[in-house]
C-alpha cells in the first residue's frame, strides 16, 4: 500500500512539472495574475533593465526534475513588458555553452546597457579553472543574441582569496555612476567590487572587498538622487538587506532589512527596477501552486518606496503583486 501510495506521489510530482513547464510558442504573450507574475516555467535570480519605456526581465531557468533537490539551471530566459502585466516570453538569449570555457549553471546574471550596446554579465561553472566565474556576454540589442564578449572569464575563482569556498565569485551587478564609470559588485560570503573599462569586458584595476557587518550573495547597486545603494542578502535562508552610501566606494552603513525571507525559498535575490515614475523590488520566492521550493523557483515584483530621508520602507510581499 505504502508503494501504491509512493508511486501515486510521484506521477502526482510529475504531472505537476510537465504542466508547469509546456512548451509555448516563442514569442509567448501572457497576462501576469499577480505574484509569481511566470507561472508557465520556473524562473530564478531576476535582473532588470528599461529600455525604450520597456522592461526586460531575465532570469534563470531552474529545472529540477521531480524529486531533484538541486540547481539544475542550463539556461536564461528573457521577458518583455510595456506595462507590468502583459509579458512577452522571447526565445532563450544564452547559455552557458555559449562560453567555450564553461561547463555549465546558468547562475545569477544582470544585464546593462553601455555605449549602445548590452552587456551580459553571468555566473557559471568554469570548465578548467575550479569554481564559479563570472564571463560577459555582449549584444546590439537586450534581445540578443548574446555573444561571449571575451572568449574568456572576466573573474575567475582564483582571482578573489578572501574566503576558500569555490562559490565566492557569483551574482556579479553592474552600476554606472553619472560620470560614466562602470563598476562591477559580486560575491558570496565576501563582497567584491572592481571598476571596468569603458570598454566593460575588462577590470580596470584592483579588486577590493566591500566591509560590510555581514554578507551572504545577491549584490544589487543602484543611486538616488545623493545616495548609492547597495542591498544584497545575509543569513541563510536568505533575508534582503541593504546599506547606503554617499560614494560608490563607501564607507556602507548599514540600515537593515529590506525584505524578509521569501515564501518557501531559501534564496531571495533582488532587482531594483525605476519604472514609470514608480520604482520596483523584483525577486523571486519558492511559492508557485503547487511545487515550488528552493529549486523551482519564480519572480514576483512588489512596489518599493522610500521615506524622505532616503531610506526604504521594508517590502510588502504580496500575492496581488502589482497589478
Ligand atoms: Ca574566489
Amino acid at each position: 500500500m505504502k508503494k501504491i501510495q509512493l508511486v501515486l506521489e510521484f506521477c502526482l510530482s510529475c504531472s505537476i512539472v510537465f504542466a508547469q513547464e509546456k512548451d509555448k510558442k516563442i514569442p509567448y504573450e501572457f497576462k501576469s495574475s499577480g505574484n509569481p507574475i511566470i507561472s508557465h516555467k520556473y524562473t530564478a535570480d531576476p535582473a532588470t533593465l528599461v529600455h525604450n519605456e520597456t522592461v526586460y526581465l531575465y532570469a534563470g531557468h531552474d529545472e529540477a526534475p521531480a524529486r531533484e533537490e538541486r540547481y539544475v539551471m542550463n539556461e536564461w530566459l528573457v521577458f518583455s513588458s510595456k506595462d507590468l502585466k502583459t509579458w512577452t516570453e522571447h526565445s532563450v538569449p544564452l547559455r552557458p555553452s555559449d562560453f567555450s570555457w564553461a561547463k555549465g549553471d546558468a547562475w545569477a546574471s544582470q544585464v546593462i546597457e553601455k555605449n549602445g550596446k548590452f552587456y551580459w554579465f553571468a555566473t557559471v561553472e568554469h570548465g578548467s579553472v575550479h569554481g564559479k566565474s563570472i564571463g560577459v556576454a555582449v549584444a546590439d540589442n537586450p534581445l540578443g543574441p548574446f555573444k561571449d564578449a571575451r572568449g574568456t572569464a572576466l573573474v575567475t575563482n582564483d582571482m578573489t582569496k578572501a574566503t576558500d569556498i569555490s562559490w565566492d565569485d557569483i551574482d556579479p551587478t553592474v552600476f554606472t555612476d553619472d560620470d560614466g564609470q562602470s563598476y562591477i559588485f559580486w560575491g558570496n560570503t565576501a563582497c567584491y567590487y572592481a571598476k571596468l573599462k569603458d570598454n566593460m569586458i575588462e577590470l580596470d584595476g584592483e579588486i577590493t572587498q566591500v566591509p560590510l557587518p555581514t554578507f551572504t550573495e545577491a549584490p544589487w547597486v543602484h543611486k538616488r538622487g545623493n545616495w548609492y545603494y547597495l542591498s544584497y542578502a545575509i543569513e541563510f535562508p536568505e533575508k534582503t538587506v541593504y546599506a547606503m552610501s554617499k560614494s560608490i566606494h563607501g564607507p556602507w552603513e548599514y540600515k537593515g532589512i529590506l525584505n524578509e525571507i521569501a515564501g518557501n525559498s531559501n534564496t531571495n535575490h533582488q532587482a531594483i527596477l525605476d519604472f514609470k515614475g514608480k520604482t520596483y523590488f523584483v525577486y523571486h520566492n519558492g511559492a508557485i501552486n503547487h511545487n515550488g521550493g528552493s529549486y523551482r523557483r519564480s519572480v514576483c515584483i512588489d512596489e518599493l518606496k522610500y521615506n524622505p530621508d532616503g531610506t526604504i520602507q521594508r517590502i510588502i510581499m504580496t500575492s496581488e503583486g502589482v497589478l
